[in-house]
């Protein structure tokens, strides 16, 4: 039987509560055992697809096509294990369920509350799709003593007595901050926090420690004391200089040791930290590095394009530099600019995007790739953006652009209304936002003798998709006449997945997000050969 490990956070949020699971479920899995990550978010939202950047974040997609929390990505980086859809539950999927069984009479008249009929809907999805794992790490997000992860915390609790508490182990992540002024270590918000989550029926078995700097025996003691945990699980984990330090750091402070030892299970092989110690010597002394410019909406927003920089940093370790991310605002990018602001770049970025604004300035710089013969990659929107620069100043469609954001244009890029999955025609929808893109994994065939298909070195590729509009396939002709090739396809030959210009170095757009599939320990080829590319431009 599986056993469970609850992550829950206390005292402030960000504390690092995604990295920790993910660093631990690398660690197990090293030492020979199958892992499960899932996350279970306490916010209303049915999914985190139709919430803005400004909000939370990138939205992160799953080869199953979920549109998921962003956590999900750093798992699928940490662990190399591929989330699915039902690794990501939300309060708002919950209550869905739940009422839509309620409209069904499904609970045969009675009174439908958070408890049990909430909380059994959580542990149900705790166990679903579980088969030969022997770990699943569930992360519940938000702060404990938040009103919304109330229902969270009830059901593991609930779980921990379904299963028994020799097969669940909760771990509480908290703040010991230091107090320059009085040079100490404070323990009591942490202290309050496990008091918080005991008052909620939940005694954690062990408790990792998010600080500056080493905590003392003595606070450690403290701690263990008032906290009611062994001392041997207090755990703390000092900030690290990069974040592929931190399985690292875990294994150094013992977190899987004491997991196994909690479990009473004997690891089946020893943990390899090789690859994190190559990886993190090359982040932390790079010799060279290259300027990459990003140009997108939310550019200044942490984490709106996490995978994003993640994948370009895997194309940096790969080849062995620094990649120097240089944000540049689209909204704020007007042509008569471009020429100072791309002066330093050794390569430009278009990513994902939504919407009008913002998009003349990224035309404009795509343009300056093109003439220039600057390394240049489209991602989903970029690539859409990449056509209508090049519809509209090669092939002078003046009035070339996208149905998105121009209904009376000329549209070589337009809403996809059906498209094929598995043999199988999917109609999409114009009605609701939520959940009506074409999601997830697709494959791709790549055309012989293309750049693309050197760099993927197969034929067929599998990569993940979200969007609605698609690059129509009609202007097919007139775009190859002119050099740009339309080097990879859908299998049924209908819809242009990747776009490639001849006379350039490295120019390509894609259809798809290259980034979510981008790997620490295996970095993407795309990222890899852009940043290859940019290498040899600085030159
Ligand atoms: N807005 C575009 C579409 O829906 C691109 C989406 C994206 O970049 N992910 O097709």
């Amino acid at each position: 039987m599986a056993r469970y490990i609850f992550v829950t956070g206390g005292v402030v949020s960000s504390l690092g509560k995604g990295l920790s699971s993910a660093s631990l479920a690398y660690l197990l899995q090293s030492r020979g055992f199958k892992v499960r990550i899932r996350k279970l978010d306490p916010y209303l939202n049915v999914d985190p697809g139709t919430m803005s950047p400004f909000q939370h974040g990138e939205v992160f997609v799953t080869d199953d096509g979920a549109e998921t929390d962003l956590d999900l990505g750093h798992y699928e980086r940490f662990s190399g294990i591929s989330a699915k859809q039902s690794d990501n539950i939300t309060t708002g999927q919950i209550y869905s369920d739940v009422l839509k069984k309620e409209r069904k009479g499904k609970y045969l008249g009675k009174t439908v509350q958070v408890i049990p009929h909430v909380t059994d809907r959580i542990k149900e999805f705790i166990k679903y799709d579980i088969k030969n794992e022997d770990f699943v790490i569930c992360e519940i997000g938000g702060t404990v003593g938040d009103i919304e992860s109330l229902p969270f915390v009830e059901a593991i609790r609930q779980f921990s007595n379904d299963v028994g508490k020799k097969n669940t182990l909760f771990i509480h992540l908290t703040l010991v901050p230091y107090m320059k002024a009085s040079d100490e270590i404070k323990t009591k918000p942490t202290q309050h926090s496990v008091k918080e989550l005991r008052s909620i029926g939940i005694q954690p078995d062990i408790i990792i420690c998010r600080c500056e700097r080493s905590i003392p025996l003595d606070q450690k003691k403290k701690i263990s004391l008032f906290c009611n945990v062994d001392i041997k699980n207090v755990i703390q984990t000092i900030d690290v200089k990069t974040i592929y330090e931190a399985p690292i750091s875990f294994n150094s402070e013992k977190l899987d040791k004491q997991v196994l030892d909690y479990f009473n299970i004997k690891s089946k092989k020893n943990v390899n930290l090789n690859p994190w110690k190559n990886i993190t010597t090359v982040v932390l002394n790079p010799k060279k590095y290259v300027n990459i410019a990003i140009i997108g909406k939310y550019v200044n927003l942490k984490d709106a394009y996490k995978s994003l920089d993640e994948a370009l940093v895997h194309g940096g370790i790969f080849n062995n530099l620094k990649v120097n991310l240089v944000r540049i605002e689209s909204d704020n990018l007007k042509p008569s600019d471009i020429n100072k602001k791309l002066k330093n770049v050794s390569g430009i970025l278009i990513p994902g995007g939504f919407g009008k604004r913002g998009t003349e300035g990224k035309i404009a710089a795509i343009r300056y790739a093109r003439k220039n013969k600057i390394p240049f990659l489209g991602i989903c929107f970029g690539m859409q953006m990449a056509i209508i620069e090049f519809a509209r100043n090669v092939l002078n469609i003046k009035k070339a652009s996208s149905t998105e954001f121009k209904q009376k244009c000329i549209p070589v890029i337009g809403l996809i209304n059906e498209w094929q999955k598995n043999g199988k025609t999917i109609k999409g929808t114009n009605k609701d936002l939520g959940g009506t893109m074409r999601l997830g994994s697709y494959d791709a065939e790549l055309i012989n003798n293309s750049l693309i298909r050197s760099i993927y070195k197969s034929k067929i590729i599998k990569e993940r998709h979200r969007h609605r509009y698609e690059v129509n396939i009609n202007f097919r002709n007139q775009f190859e006449k002119k050099g740009l090739i339309f080097s990879g396809n859908s299998p049924d030959k209908n819809l242009p997945e990747i776009i490639e210009l001849k006379n350039h170095p490295w120019f390509i757009g894609v259809q798809f997000h290259p980034e979510f599939k981008s790997r620490p320990l295996s970095p993407h080829p795309l990222f890899s050969s852009f940043i290859k590319a940019a290498k040899n431009h600085k030159k």
